[in-house]
C-alpha cells in the first residue's frame, strides 16, 4: 500500500545508527512510541536479543524521535510492515559490521495474522477452535475477518 518516506538522516544521526556491530536500526520512530515498537516485535524480557532504545532524540526532520537498536538481529520484511501500524514514518537500517548495508522505510501490511487478538469474547478465534486471528487493515483500524470487529487506534494493548 502506502511506503513512508526514506529520507537520508542527518550526520549525528548517522553516529547513533552506527555503534551496533550487527543488527537492526529503527530510525524516525514517532516520539514515544519506542516502547510500542518493541511490544509489536514481540520483544519482551524473556527474548534474548540486545535492545537499546532512545527516546526523544533531536531531529531535524521530526522535532523528536525515537530510535530503537536491536544486536544481532534482522527484521523479516513482516516484522518490518507491523512497525507501520503505529509508525509509518520509521526508517530501517540493517547493519553488518558498523555499516549500514541497507536502508529501508515501512509499508503498511494488507493483512496482519497471528499478532492481535480480536477484543470480541464471541469471535471464534478467541473460543478453542485452532484459528490464528487475522485482521485486514483499513483505513479505520484493523477489521476481524471472522467477526468485523473494528480495532481503531490502540492496536498495542491487543497484541498477543
Ligand atoms: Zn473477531
Amino acid at each position: 500500500m502506502k511506503r513512508a518516506d526514506t529520507a537520508v538522516g542527518t550526520d549525528n544521526e548517522g553516529l547513533l545508527v552506527r555503534r551496533i556491530q550487527n543488527g537492526t536500526v529503527i530510525d524516525h520512530i514517532a516520539a514515544g512510541e519506542a516502547l510500542n515498537v518493541v511490544k509489536i516485535l514481540g520483544i519482551t524480557g524473556t527474548t534474548t536479543e540486545a535492545l537499546s532504545i532512545a527516546t526523544n532524540v533531536h531531529s531535524g526532520q521530526m522535532g523528536k524521535k525515537d530510535i530503537v537498536k536491536l544486536s544481532n538481529r534482522e527484521l523479516s520484511k513482516e516484522e518490518v510492515d507491523r512497525i507501520a501500524l503505529i509508525s509509518p514514518h520509521a526508517t530501517i537500517n540493517i547493519i553488518r559490521n558498523y555499516k549500514v548495508c541497507e536502508k529501508k522505510g515501512v509499508e503498511i501490511p494488507d493483512v496482519i495474522e497471528g499478532l492481535v487478538r480480536c477484543p470480541n469474547p464471541g469471535c471464534i478465534t478467541n473460543t478453542n477452535e485452532p484459528i490464528r486471528s487475522r485482521f485486514i487493515v483499513t483505513a479505520k483500524g484493523l477489521r476481524c475477518t471472522y467477526c468485523d470487529w473494528i480495532i481503531g487506534r490502540d492496536i498495542t494493548s491487543y497484541i498477543i
